[in-house]
């Protein structure tokens, strides 16, 4: 990855918790001409709850994710925080899918949107 992360924030959607394992992704989105990835990529795309289709990629040798990117916003790529490394620039300002959030899944003090940051 180069360039500067254009956001950060959490997701809980049911989709996310179900990648993770866990509450929530934690997210570092990128211009999508920022990342590049050396190696074989896997895909497995599916509708999102906006409408717009999701595509995730990861490693076909370990099954790490390495990014995902959306129909609606494909010049951006979303990062899971996890794998860049030294992360302790870290900050999201956001949680978003708080829908869908769970009560046990803790995390920092930061505005939550029911879906999307733009809409209910
Ligand atoms: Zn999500």
């Amino acid at each position: 990855v180069s360039g500067e992360v254009k956001a950060m924030f959490m997701c809980s959607c049911r989709e996310c918790q179900k990648a993770t394992g866990t509450g929530h992704a934690t997210v570092a989105a990128f211009a999508s001409g920022d990342v590049s990835v050396a190696g074989e990529v896997r895909t497995f795309a599916r509708p999102a709850d906006s409408g717009a289709t999701l595509t995730r990629s990861f490693c076909p040798g370990c099954g790490t994710g390495l990014f995902a990117r959306s129909s609606r916003a494909d010049d951006l790529t979303l990062v899971p925080v996890g794998i860049l490394g030294e992360v302790g620039w870290f900050a999201p300002n956001q949680l978003i899918f708080a829908r869908s959030h769970q009560d046990w899944d803790l995390v920092p003090d930061v505005p939550r949107h029911a879906t999307y940051r733009n809409e209910a």
